[in-house]
């Protein structure tokens, strides 16, 4: 029988040890290094460029880290015991140089070497974003993408409602909200983010309670005035990387488009009625924007608003939630955003369409001769129209 001495005298005798200095030179000539220590031991400090792999999963993930066996790694610890017998490990999976650091990461510290805290999650959000954890595309570094992005909402109405909710709840670290409505009883059979208790209040101040309450990671901007040419450059002040366009209105849907382009921010374009709703994503210089499609806004009478014409309910909630999905893309980085495609939704046949967009070179804003290179009057510019 062996006690946990033997083994460890046996392990040690068997493989290469550097002290703290002669490890920094094999980390400058290329040897790849790998800390087997336990998660939290890992979030307390660590020797920059590290690969982390605990101890109990070396060998299920060596090999992916360090596919070349001929590679030489050093493997590093708290104190040199655990990653001595790391090392033997792996020269028993054949790598051909593994050196473990002696006295381990305590003596590299007391040697004055760099170390760095790594970014992490921590205990809780690990918790409360677990399900993103576990997706490959989102992953801790997703995650702490999404917490550092900021997304604008024009207006906290039937789109804005789940938009808002999915975003919070997916850990969007600062939502902007702009939106100047009182909540209303006819707003409550769609806008979900409000609710009877906050009738008569202002919707930037409901929603904010509302999605407080769901995620506190979150902070909300709320901006509670109608978006005008005179405020637009202030709002978009703070910087934003995605625009999430809830409009019921054609005044403002020119308007954030004209400066989205101009500050080079994509837009989540939705709309609805009644029972069809479209979603599209208009990306600056990689797509066409809403101009590009509709030069001209329609006369007033052909373009009527929920108010005017009605809309089933739920149909917000499947087109605002579309538009959170692409902006958490948008956010991440990942997958194909609808750039230069027009989803459409019928509730009534339940059947989704795609139309193919293109950009106008002729775009008087995004065109390769702007003839519209400042704020206009958007209400004018949309009332004018077949006048
Ligand atoms: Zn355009």
């Amino acid at each position: 029988m062996s006690s946990y001495r033997d083994l460890l005298q046996a392990a040690k005798a068997e493989i290469e040890e550097g002290d703290a200095k002669r490890v920094q030179a094999l980390i400058d000539e290329g040897s790849i290094l790998v800390d087997v220590r336990e998660r939290d031991e890992w979030e307390q400090g660590r020797i920059p460029g590290a690969v982390h792999i605990p101890r109990g999963y070396l060998e299920s993930r060596i090999e992916q880290a360090v596919p070349d066996r001929s590679q030489p790694v050093v493997l590093y610890c708290a104190a040199g015991n655990r990653s001595a017998f790391a090392a033997k490990t792996l020269a028993d999976l054949g790598y051909e140089r593994p050196v473990s650091l002696a006295g381990g990461y305590t003596d590299w510290q007391r040697n004055g070497l760099p170390t760095e805290l790594p970014r992490t999650l921590g205990p809780a959000r690990q918790t409360r974003y677990s399900r993103h954890l576990l997706i490959p595309e989102v992953g801790e570094e997703g995650q702490l993408r999404l917490l550092d992005s900021r997304i604008l909402l024009i207006g906290a109405g039937g789109l804005g409602s789940p938009a808002s909710l999915y975003l919070a709840a997916a850990g969007v670290g600062r939502l902007g909200i702009v939106d100047a409505d009182v909540v209303d009883e006819t707003n409550l059979q769609r806008q979900i983010v409000h609710s009877t208790n906050s009738l008569g209040e202002p919707k930037t101040d409901s929603a904010r309670r509302r999605i407080e309450a769901l995620n506190p990671d979150v902070e909300v901007v709320p901006f509670r005035e109608r978006l005008t040419s005179e405020n637009i450059e202030r709002i978009l002040e703070p910087g934003w990387d995605v625009i999430v366009d809830g409009a019921d209105n054609f005044p403002t849907r020119y308007l954030v488009n004209d400066a989205s382009v101009w500050h080079d921010i994509p837009v989540v374009h939705g709309s609805i009625f009644r029972f069809e709703g479209q979603v599209t994503v208009f990306k600056p210089g990689s797509g066409p924007c809403y101009r590009c499609l509709f030069a001209q806004p329609p006369p007033p009478e052909m373009a009527p608003s929920c108010a005017e014409g009605g809309v089933l309910g739920v149909l917000p909630g499947v087109v605002g939630s579309i538009q959170a999905a692409e902006a958490l893309k948008l956010a991440l980085g990942i997958g194909e955003p609808l750039v230069g495609r027009l989803l459409l939704y019928d509730a009534l046949s339940g059947e989704f369409q795609e139309m193919k967009l293109r950009r106008d070179p002729a775009c008087p804003v995004c065109g390769e001769s702007p003839t519209i290179t400042d704020y206009i009057d958007y209400v004018e510019f949309c009332a004018g129209v077949g006048h």
